[in-house]
């Protein structure tokens, strides 16, 4: 199958090839990945110079502080399909994936890989075919989990689960992670969403178009430690539910709701004891129990108000996403 479309799209491309536009890139987020690097980039190569077509690789140093961006500008000597992009800090790998999207230039499609190889490049050609045969977004669906705790797999499992209940239109697809291919139009598409609170599944979900799966095997981490703890997973989980969903809200509404008919009732059944049959005045331990009920009703009631309250909190300050500390695009000519 050719590459392109449309002859309109090939002519394009020739052109883009031309001016050094590669056609896909591969945005790689990369936090203290040093040790993996090199092995990553191997693989990659490999596969990336059998599709074809030109390509470029954007690394984004998320802030690491083991010399992975030294690492990158090796490679970077070595291939001139090499682009870094450092940020100044950490910022979490939503907003280093965001940053690699905007970075990227490839012109067809662009590739989302983590660095640790728990992706294997090799399934990038699979994605590469699927689109080829029309589907603008193609994830990476995990077969297995080797190497996962099965905590993990059961609390990531569950995720899916809720999320596919409460979403409403925008379909999470189940075990899938970043790893995915985007046509141009469908990244142009998701960098129109700005927001601060970034839940990158649900966003990519969001933006639509045609999208097939590929089935794949997540293999163990080949170097380094996963960044990832249950705090961050817990905290990736509100992400993903507040941002797609105000049903905590409404379920807050029927919880007051509810507490509020039960009260009428159980206040009519006292007024009603206490006309029959006169009042003693005991009655503490009622009291108390509907007392801290109500309490503790309305604390969490807070708590969601707060959650969302936040959130508006934080975009209303419009600060960039991310901030760049060093971009060496690909391209020989550069450095
Ligand atoms: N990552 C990042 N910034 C962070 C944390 C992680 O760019 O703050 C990158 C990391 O280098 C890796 C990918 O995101 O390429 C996935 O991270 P990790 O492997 O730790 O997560 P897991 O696979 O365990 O979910
Ligand atoms: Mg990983």
């Amino acid at each position: 199958l050719p590459l392109w479309r449309d002859p309109s799209d090939a002519v394009s491309l020739a052109t883009r090839q031309r001016t050094g536009v590669p056609a896909f890139s591969v945005v790689v987020p990369a936090y203290n990945e040093a040790a993996v690097l090199p092995a990553f980039q191997q693989r990659l190569a490999a596969v990336m110079d059998r599709l074809g077509a030109a390509w470029e690789v954007v690394y984004v140093d998320d802030g690491s502080a083991d010399g992975t961006a030294e690492i990158v500008r090796g490679l970077k000597a070595t291939r001139p399909e090499v682009a870094l992009l450092a940020l100044s800090r950490n910022f979490g790998k939503e907003a280093a994936l965001t940053a690699g999207l905007d970075h990227a230039r490839g012109s067809e499609a662009v590739i989302v890989i983590d660095a640790d190889l728990q992706d294997p490049p090799e399934v990038i050609p699979a994605l590469v075919a699927a689109w080829r045969e029309g589907a603008e977004v193609v994830y990476a669906q995990r077969r297995s989990r080797a190497g996962e705790t099965w905590l993990k797999r059961a609390t990531a499992h569950a995720f899916y689960r809720v999320m596919g209940r409460i979403a409403g239109p925008v379909k999470l697809p189940a075990d899938t992670g970043d790893f995915r291919l985007m046509s141009r139009r469908a990244v142009d598409a998701l960098l129109r969403l700005r927001e601060r609170h970034r839940f990158m599944k649900g966003l990519f979900a969001w933006v639509g178009f045609p999208s097939r799966a590929v089935l794949y095997d997540r293999e163990p981490r080949a170097a380094g430690s996963t960044k990832w703890n249950y705090r961050k997973l817990w905290a990736l989980s509100l992400e993903g539910i507040t941002s797609f969903t105000t049903l905590p809200l409404r379920v807050a509404t029927w919880l007051g709701l509810g507490t509020a008919a039960f009260a009428l009732l159980f206040g009519g059944w006292v007024v009603l004891k206490a006309l029959l049959y006169g009042d003693a005045v005991p009655g503490y331990p009622s009291l108390m129990a509907v007392v801290l009920m109500l309490g503790g009703v309305q604390l969490i009631t807070l708590g969601v108000i707060g959650e969302y309250l936040g959130r508006i909190f934080n975009e209303t300050k419009g600060r960039p996403l991310y901030i760049v500390g060093r971009h060496l695009p690909s391209g020989a000519e550069r450095e």
